[in-house]
């Protein structure tokens, strides 16, 4: 079915990431999943070509734009190629919104120009070894110190991406005491430099996909946050992750979205090259239906993350919304992938076969960003159950 969200200023966007990842990123990619991501200086070189201020207002050094879609083209274009930015699809879908909507005016002097250049990397810090889809019971504890010109910082975090690289980091902590009859309150988020005293990155945690983006463990031991690092107000902590996570949600979506149809694509060419008894295994009954279903599928995950993409960018998107297309895209991803896999037989489990990479890298859909299961509490309190 054809597409309608895009005209041709995103086409000519499109070819310009294309061109780019053909060129400087495919040949290296190999390396960054050694390494666990790509060299400090890729995320420059982003900052250059304008992927990282797509959406940072051009008085800061960015490109102003206030549509999701270019970040999209950049998910779909990736995904496809088989690769990724490291972290930066974290940094500027992720984190940006928050520093856009709850940064003062200095504070965005202070990051914003840096962010867009890549001279300044962010991460997210919300779960922690105890505590991921009941953010509410995070345990980071962040104090005011007594001449209340610091955050006295101590915890832990875990999974975070990017964390290992990130200048500037997003910390979730409790800047007043748990309070059971409130669980929701007493939240703030810290914008922690990762240079302070007292901050430190764990082990890199290593994982079955996803293996150019860096995982880590971060701690803070009474790391010194200035007052002025504080994002927003205190206390307002859990109800701006609301405001935010519609969209984390569906780049989520959108990224697996672009993974099914990636998944189909490559079955569709690998089984007319494969013969098996004489014949292409695309010329078997089985592998026409699996593939007809699969491609009907992925195209209706497609065209609901469309949809989703076109409200958010209308301020129009609701958590309940978010939830819905995360889960249908992730879980149809799921199925597809699994069964284009299944098409390639041995080969598709082997990892230098994009189908297997896409296997592994694409599972954590339905884990990040909230699980399915967690979307599907979401969705049944909605419709009021
Ligand atoms: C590769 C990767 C990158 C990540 N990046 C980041 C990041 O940058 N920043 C960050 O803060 N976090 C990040 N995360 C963390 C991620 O968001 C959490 O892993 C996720 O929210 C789940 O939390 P958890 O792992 O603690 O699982 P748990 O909360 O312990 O869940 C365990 C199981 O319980 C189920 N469950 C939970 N609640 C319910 C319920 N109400 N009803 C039924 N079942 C339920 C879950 O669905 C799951 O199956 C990342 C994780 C991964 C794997």
């Amino acid at each position: 079915m054809r597409r309608t969200i895009y005209d041709e200023s995103h086409d000519d966007f499109r070819a310009m990431v294309r061109d780019f990842i053909a060129k400087e990123v495919v040949p290296v990619h190999h390396e960054w999943e050694k390494a666990g991501h790509p060299p400090r200086d890729f995320y420059r070189r982003l900052g250059e070509i304008g992927l990282l201020g797509i959406q940072v207002p051009e008085e800061f050094g960015g490109g102003g734009e206030k549509s999701l879609k270019y970040n999209a083209i950049v998910i779909e274009e990736t995904i496809a190629a088989g690769v990724m930015f490291g972290s930066e699809g974290v940094h500027t879908n992720l984190v940006l919104p928050y520093l856009m909507a709850y940064a003062t005016d200095e504070q965005k002097k202070r990051w914003l120009p840096g962010f867009a250049s890549g001279d300044i990397m962010t991460a997210i810090a919300m779960t922690e070894p105890g505590t991921g889809s009941d953010l509410a019971n995070i345990a980071t504890k962040a104090v005011k110190s007594d001449d209340g010109r610091h955050y006295v910082l101590n915890g832990a975090k875990t999974f975070i991406t990017g964390g290992a690289l990130a200048d500037l980091v997003l910390v979730v902590a409790r800047t007043s005491p748990y309070d059971p009859s409130d669980r929701r309150g007493g939240l703030s988020i810290l914008c922690v430099e990762s240079a302070s005293e007292g901050f430190s990155v764990g082990k890199k945690l290593e994982k079955i996909g996803l293996k150019s983006s860096d995982t880590a463990e971060l701690a803070f031991n009474d790391v010194l946050v200035p007052v002025e690092n504080l994002l927003g107000e205190e206390g307002k902590g859990f109800s701006y992750l609301g405001h935010n996570l519609p969209q984390e949600r569906l780049v989520i979506a959108l990224s697996a979205a672009a993974a099914a149809e990636a998944a189909v694509s490559h079955a569709i060419g690998y089984t007319k090259e494969r013969n098996i008894f004489g014949k292409p295994v695309a010329s078997f009954q089985n592998t026409k239906f699996v593939l007809a279903e699969c491609a009907t599928e992925a195209e209706a995950a497609r065209l609901y993350a469309d949809n989703a993409l076109e409200l958010l960018d209308a301020g129009d998107l609701s958590v309940a919304d978010a939830a819905k297309v995360k889960l249908l895209c992730t879980e149809t991803a799921g199925r597809v992938i699994d069964k284009c896999l299944q098409l390639h037989g041995g080969y598709g489990y082997i990892t230098e076969f994009p189908i297997a990479r896409l296997y592994a890298d694409s599972r954590v859909y339905r884990i990040y960003g909230g699980t399915s299961e967690v979307m599907k509490t979401i969705i049944s309190k909605d419709i009021g159950l």
